[in-house]
């Protein structure tokens, strides 16, 4: 009926102003000042030895406040957008990870990558540019990658992989299990580690036949000697789950949330307090 109608088109252009106001907000050039990292704690099965972390980037429009990254990576992708927000990450994220290795702690840096941001050679280039700049190796950064619809060139976007990775990163396969990563994704990219997506994660409580695919997730990456993460844990069962079937690494809101980088520091130290187990991957200078 008609007030339906009416509510329905009232909707519809409050989300096209909200989609032209987050559009504006991603071509201001004062976009940087509103951009933070959180970061979250990536630890490993056994023993919680080796910590990594995850760069999850945030951001306070003037006017709406915090949006989710879901919700404005989508845009940028769409606008071809992605260059500059991706160069922010990967500035910021080897500043601090600079700063905690030459302060002693052990820590592995993961970053989000479009797979748009492979289309192009400056991923690759401001990546080189900036292990070189800040002395940081390679190896302790893990480029997390996310299918997405729309790669234009997936020939050319795997070479950037493999580029990637002779110049000494990792790389993962993010969000494994869902929509577009896939099997074929992970039998075709060369990475090093896959991360199953939070949803199957969370679709094992309570669900045997998940529980099953996520246990047989876990067989088929380390047939394909792939280490496997498991996003999403929440809780102390799905842990047990995981530690009980070979899973290698266990990220979620049971080990930590995503923390701010006053925070990351405090948690490192209590984590290394209270398992002294833990082992530094980091083998490089000092
Ligand atoms: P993702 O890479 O799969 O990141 C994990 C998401 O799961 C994060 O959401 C994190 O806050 C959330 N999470 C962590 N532990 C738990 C848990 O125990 N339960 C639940 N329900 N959720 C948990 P966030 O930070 O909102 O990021 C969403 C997505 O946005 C990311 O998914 C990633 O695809 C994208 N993203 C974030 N930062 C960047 C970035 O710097 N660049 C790019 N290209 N994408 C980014
Ligand atoms: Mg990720
Ligand atoms: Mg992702
Ligand atoms: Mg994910």
């Amino acid at each position: 009926n008609g007030y339906c109608r009416d509510k329905e088109l009232q909707l519809e252009s409050a989300m096209d102003a909200r989609y032209e106001q987050l559009l504006n907000g991603l071509l201001d050039p004062r976009l940087d000042e509103q951009l933070e990292l959180r970061f979250q704690p990536v630890v490993g099965c056994r023993a919680l030895c080796g910590v990594g972390v995850e760069a999850l980037l945030r951001w306070c429009h003037p006017q709406l406040g915090w949006v989710s990254p879901e919700e404005f990576i989508a845009i940028a992708e769409q606008h071809a957008l992605m260059r500059r927000l991706t160069l922010w990450v990967i500035k910021t994220s080897f500043n601090y990870l600079q700063r905690w290795l030459r302060q002693g702690m052990c820590v592995e840096l993961s970053m989000n990558v479009s797979m748009l941001d492979l289309e192009s050679n400056y991923l690759l280039a401001a990546l080189r540019a900036a292990a070189e700049h800040s002395g940081v190796p390679p190896a302790q950064v893990i480029i997390e990658l996310t299918e997405t619809a729309g790669v234009q060139n997936p020939v050319f976007a795997l070479r950037q992989v493999k580029r990637i990775q002779r110049q000494g990163f990792h790389v993962a396969l993010d969000d494994f299990g869902s929509g577009h990563a896939g099997l074929l994704q992970l039998a075709a990219l060369p990475v090093n580690r896959v991360k199953i997506d939070r949803c199957i994660v969370k679709a094992c409580e309570g669900s045997w036949q998940h529980q099953r695919v996520l246990i047989g997730l876990i067989e088929i990456a380390h047939q394909l000697g792939v280490d496997v993460v498991a996003e999403g844990v929440e809780n102390a069962q799905v842990q047990a789950l995981l530690n009980a079937n070979g899973c290698d690494y266990v990220q979620g809101y049971f080990i930590a949330s995503p923390l701010t980088v006053e925070e990351f520091k405090p948690w490192y130290q209590q984590q290394i307090k209270t398992h002294p187990k833990v082992r530094c991957a980091y083998k490089g200078k000092g």
